[in-house]
């Protein structure tokens, strides 16, 4: 038998760009398809009225991992899109008027920890050793390695043991740090990844360690400019995507994979095929016609899912040079505000917010003068809470906006230029994503690793995962590195 050389990648999430530029680079000619007029998924870019506004990922870390795709190819990145850093990585604000810059400056850490809680200066000290030998198994050594059999789990188990993986990232933080608001600021990173802090493995601490040890970027032009470098790539390298391509089933003969199908009617051939769009989708829609689908989908169903985001985009006509490019805005409850954000049934009347303010960085997302915003607030999925978007997202809009002018962006709605939003709906709906999750399975050690959907599939062997619903989970690195290993499958199965 000749060598499989056709793929096709279905979505072009950051997972679906990753891996079909390294398919095409590994010599096998890769189709790209998405639904939507732009690549990108949850880091679709809307442009209003002059203002450029990122729709998902903010937050650039780990540009090794970028780097790494655009070397594959012979090229460099730099030639494709700049990575400008961003300095402090956040500022974490209370509603006391006390905030916290997190940087990437031990001194300026120790000052202000210290200010909190003296004793807090050699437990954070302890926390970032511990979170850096998380960061050593778990993310160089683990994150892009496929989780295919139990005994890779087994292999893993005890160094996953001796790290107390079983323990949340709070109750870790907890054991090193006294000041409740610290305790805040060094546990809310495994929320951006979809993870409840109370109750996500501890192995998410890991994040800071990243953070700390390659920095917070942002891309020159925004997040989709680097969406727009991955593709270019891509395409130079012979790579083929096409967009508004709607994908209405993966048609499978004599349990392989042998085409893609589009809602109106076009079939991609292909010899592998890797699914980026959203785990439950695809096994229920897209391969529902098949017994492994149906199997399958009732099977992912029954597990527990990320919280859902509403999120506010909004131009002014002014800019807010008090704020940092990254804040996040803390409510007066933490624990309790997470709990019925992640367990429903309705809306908290309080809010903790994601505050981005990319002109502080790059102000050519904005016309001369304005600023471009988003604000973010997790919000409980569909499946725990059915709420009525279209007739809350105004509510909840106007009174995000009340907050923000009340704490931190004065005159914000006289300075209005532009705003839209999008809600769980809009996650169910263009995204497909189950229950209208912004993240996917949630990120809880029962759902991790072997325990997460396998990067192939186990009855259909030129079936493939990729992105947010597979190893090792949500996030830009976490994507970027699931594609690593769905890549080196899907080459080694190529190549036998
Ligand atoms: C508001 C927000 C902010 C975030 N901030 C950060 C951050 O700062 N840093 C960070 O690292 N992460 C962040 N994340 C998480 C990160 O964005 C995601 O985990 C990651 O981008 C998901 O990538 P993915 O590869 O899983 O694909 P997705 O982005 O989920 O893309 C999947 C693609 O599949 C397509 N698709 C679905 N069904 C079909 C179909 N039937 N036919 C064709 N195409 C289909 C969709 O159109 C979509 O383009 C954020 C997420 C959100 C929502």
């Amino acid at each position: 038998m000749t060598s499989p050389r056709r793929a096709v990648v279905i979505g072009a999430g950051f997972g679906g760009i990753a891996l079909a530029i390294r398919l095409q680079a590994g010599g096998i000619q890769t189709t790209l398809l998405d639904k939507r007029d732009k690549p990108g998924g949850r880091a679709y870019v809307y442009e209003d009225e002059g203002f450029v506004f990122d729709g998902g990922p903010t937050v650039i870390t780990d540009p090794s991992a970028l780097e790494e795709l655009f070397a594959l190819g012979g090229k460099r990145m730099a030639d494709y899109v700049e990575l400008l850093p961003v300095d402090p990585f956040y500022r974490l604000c209370w509603e006391d008027g006390s905030h916290f810059d997190y940087a990437n400056d031990q001194d300026a850490l120790d000052r202000q920890i210290h200010a909190r809680n003296p004793a807090d200066v050699a437990g954070y000290r302890r926390f970032l050793k511990y979170s850096k030998a998380v960061f050593d198994e778990g993310y160089l050594k683990l994150g892009a390695v496929p989780f295919l059999s139990f005994r890779d789990m087994m292999a893993a188990g005890p160094r996953l043991a001796r790290l107390e993986a079983w323990k949340s990232v709070y109750g870790m933080v907890s054991r090193f740090i006294q000041d409740e608001q610290l305790r805040q600021a060094f546990s809310f990173h495994s929320l951006l990844v979809g993870g409840n802090p109370f109750a996500t493995s501890s192995i998410y601490t890991l994040i800071h360690a990243l953070e700390r040890q390659w920095g917070v970027w942002f891309p020159r032009g925004g997040t989709g400019a680097l969406v727009r470098g991955m593709v270019q790539l891509f395409e130079d390298l012979g790579g083929q995507v096409e967009l508004n391509a709607d994908v209405a089933r993966i048609e499978v003969e004599q349990d392989r994979a042998r085409a893609v199908r589009l809602v109106d009617g076009r079939e991609f051939p292909a010899d592998l095929v890797a699914s980026n769009a959203d785990v439950v989708h695809t096994y229920d829609t897209l391969l529902g016609h098949h017994a492994r689908g149906a199997r399958r989908a009732a099977s992912l169903k029954r597990k527990r899912f990320s919280m859902s985001l509403f999120v506010l985009y909004f131009g002014l006509d002014t800019q807010h040079t008090q704020l940092r490019h990254h804040t996040v805005c803390f409510g007066q409850r933490y624990r309790g505000l997470i709990d019925e954000i992640f367990k429903g049934p309705q809306l908290a009347k309080d809010f903790s917010l994601y505050l981005h303010a990319p002109c502080a960085t790059d102000p050519s997302l904005a016309p001369p003068g304005c600023g471009s915003h988003y604000v973010l607030a997790p919000v409980p999925h569909l499946g725990n809470a059915d709420i009525d978007w279209d007739v809350e997202g105004p509510k909840y809009r106007d009174r995000i906006f009340e907050y923000l002018e009340r704490f931190y962006m004065p005159g914000l709605r006289s300075q209005l230029v532009t705003s839209r939003y999008i809600t769980p709906f809009d996650f169910r709906d263009t995204l497909n994503a189950h229950h209208g999750s912004a993240f996917s399975l949630e990120p809880v050690l029962t759902q991790s690793a072997w325990f997460r959907p396998h990067n192939r599939d186990a009855d259909i062997p030129n079936l493939y995962l990729v992105g947010a619903g597979t190893h090792p989970g949500a996030g830009v690195p976490g994507v970027v590195g699931s594609a690593k290993a769905t890549a080196g499958l899907m080459l080694a199965d190529a190549a036998a």
